[in-house]
C-alpha cells in the first residue's frame, strides 16, 4: 500500500498521449510518482467524453466559464462532465493534492488560455474547469512547473 494519500496528476504529464494533438507532455518526475503508486493519472477532457485527438479549446469569455473549440463548438458541457468525474475519483481515493498541467483549460491551476475577439489566444490568470473543482473540493493544487523534485 502507498504510504501517502494518492495524488491525482494530469495524465499527459504521466506520459499518456491524451492531449488534443494526440501527444503526451511527459515529465519524468510525474512518471516516477505514478510508478511508485503515489499518483493516479487522469485526463478530464477524455473523461468528459471528448475524443483524442480533438480540436483544441479555450475559454472565450471574460468570466472563464464558456469554452469553445477553434471552429466554434461549445464544449463547456464536456469540460464540466470531465471535471465532475475527476472530483468523483478524488473523493473515492481520498486524494489531497493534484499536480496539473499549467495553462490547460481543464488542468491549469494558475494560468489558462483565453481566446480573444481577434482569434488569438492569450495566457491569462485563472483556473481550468477541473482545477477549479478540485480546489473547491479541498485539494492542494500544484502545476508541473512548481514540482521541484521527487519529494
Ligand atoms: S485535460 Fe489535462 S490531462 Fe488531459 S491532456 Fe489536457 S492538460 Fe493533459
Amino acid at each position: 500500500m502507498p504510504q501517502h494519500p494518492p495524488r491525482l496528476v494530469s495524465a499527459c504529464l504521466a506520459g499518456l498521449r491524451c492531449r488534443y494533438d494526440g501527444r503526451a507532455r511527459t515529465d519524468p518526475r510525474i512518471v516516477e510518482l505514478v510508478c511508485r503508486g503515489e499518483a493516479i493519472p487522469v485526463c478530464p477532457e477524455q473523461l468528459g467524453g471528448l475524443p483524442t485527438p480533438r480540436e483544441a479549446a479555450a475559454f472565450v469569455d471574460e468570466a472563464l466559464g464558456r469554452l469553445e473549440t477553434r471552429s466554434g463548438q461549445d464544449v463547456t458541457p464536456q469540460f464540466e462532465r470531465g471535471a465532475e468525474e475527476v472530483v468523483r475519483l478524488a473523493r473515492a481515493v481520498g486524494a489531497r493534492e493534484a499536480i496539473l498541467k499549467e495553462r490547460s483549460p481543464s488542468c491549469g491551476s494558475r494560468w489558462v488560455y483565453q481566446r480573444q475577439p481577434d482569434g488569438t489566444e492569450q495566457v491569462v490568470p485563472g483556473q481550468g474547469v477541473a482545477a477549479r473543482r478540485l480546489q473547491a473540493e479541498g485539494l492542494r493544487l500544484l502545476s508541473e512547473e512548481e514540482v521541484t523534485g521527487g519529494e
